[in-house]
């Protein structure tokens, strides 16, 4: 976890809230992420601040792969959420487009577009694949 994350700063999903009361308790596993967005977003910052346990956690087990790491080469900047399609609070299925920005070792900017499926197991929402 990186330390230069306090409570009262900004989650790095870029939703506008404090960590503390977005991203911070669903990587901490104190909060259930309720809706595929707001999953989608706790990876995000897992990957922003190296939580591989979250990932890891908030992987369907049939598509996680075995040895998971973050990629220490890429930076996460910024995330864009396109748009969502079910994922909510009643829904059991859930698809957020999303393009993540990121900064390589080198300085080289590059994004990520996605469209990541979730779905949920055992009432909690775990990411599937993405396309
Ligand atoms: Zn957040």
């Amino acid at each position: 976890m990186d330390d230069s994350i306090g409570d009262e700063t900004r989650c790095p999903c870029g939703s506008g809230d404090v960590f503390d009361s977005c991203c911070g308790p669903i990587l901490a596993g104190t909060r259930r992420a309720p809706t595929a967005e707001a999953l989608m977003r706790s990876r995000y910052t897992a990957f922003r601040v190296g939580d591989v346990d979250h990932l890891n956690v908030s992987w369907h087990p049939d598509t996680r792969p075995v040895d998971l790491s973050i990629d220490p080469e890429i930076s996460f900047i910024r995330l864009i959420v396109h748009d969502t399609t079910g994922g909510g609070p009643f829904d059991t299925t859930g698809r957020v487009h999303f393009t993540a920005v990121y900064r390589t070792a080198t300085g080289e900017r590059g994004t990520q577009e996605e469209n990541s499926t979730f779905t949920r197991l055992d009432g909690r929402w775990v990411y599937v694949d993405a396309t």
